[in-house]
């Protein structure tokens, strides 16, 4: 027998109830599974109370994870990995997974304490890395402080990634309402950086194009970083906030890793 209009109301209602007792899961930084998140610089629930992780390092931790970077490699197989600008929770989490394979630089290691950072300006110093070299390469906030043209730089890594290997990084942005702007070098202070870029020692800004550059690179893929809305709620994190950057090398050109 047909329901009446009011039952189906009533049924419905039911449902909608029941969906809204469904507790949303509390967010948790998965460095250190703590609840509690403060202000850090100024943005609310940016950093972990517990370890300190900020929004970056958990999607980046998650994004890693998606992309086996924290699997144990097999006996005998070394997973070589290189950090710049090494972060402390990311260089912790990385390192007791690859152990030996890891290298981190930086052109200033005195900022890293302890972490032993070879001192490696980019692009001349990264001769010493031969090609196909590296599983990954990790960054995050370090591209709009390298001086140069995006396109010049970005091939200066890929060339020493191995096939099947990943490119992993995120910048400020980028902000989709503008075209890339680079040249920050060129400016005479850096009130005109802070001005045009954000910040004193920015050379640069990635815009919408800043995929299609990444799409351009050639022998490879790139993706976004993959989680959903509801993946970086878990992490404290802000819908569409703090994306992250996955170029992943082919074999050969124009054979697509995916
Ligand atoms: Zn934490």
């Amino acid at each position: 027998m047909a329901k009446s209009a009011a039952d189906l109301k009533a049924a419905q209602s039911g449902i909608e109830a029941l969906v809204e007792d469904i507790p949303l899961s509390k967010p948790r930084c998965n460095f250190c599974g703590g609840e509690n998140f403060v202000v850090h610089m100024g943005r609310e629930g940016e950093k972990c109370g517990k370890c300190h992780s900020l929004r970056r390092h958990r999607v980046a931790l998650e994004v890693y994870r998606r992309r086996g970077l924290l699997e144990k490699p097999e006996t005998g197989k070394v997973v070589r990995v290189l950090h710049l600008a090494p972060e402390y929770l990311l260089r912790k989490a990385v390192i007791n997974v690859v152990g030996g394979g890891y290298i981190c630089s930086d052109p200033n290691p005195d900022n890293y304490g302890n972490a032993q950072c070879l001192k490696l300006f980019f692009p001349q110093d990264f001769k010493i890395f031969p090609d196909d070299y590296f599983d990954y390469i990790i960054h995050n906030h370090v591209l709009e402080h390298i001086p140069g043209l995006v396109k010049e730089i970005l091939p200066e890594f890929t060339r020493i990634i191995k096939p099947w290997g990943y490119h992993i990084f995120s910048v400020p942005g980028p902000d989709m309402r503008i075209l890339t702007e680079e040249g920050g070098e060129f400016l005479d202070s850096d009130e005109e950086r802070l001005k045009r870029f954000g910040q004193e020692d920015h050379l640069r800004k990635f815009g919408y194009d800043f995929p299609d550059i990444m799409n351009a690179l050639p022998n490879g893929t790139f993706s976004w970083d993959g989680l959903s809305v509801e993946d970086r709620r878990q992490l404290n994190v802000a819908p569409y906030s703090n994306r992250f950057m996955v170029w992943r090398k082919g074999r050969g050109k124009g054979l697509s890793p995916e």
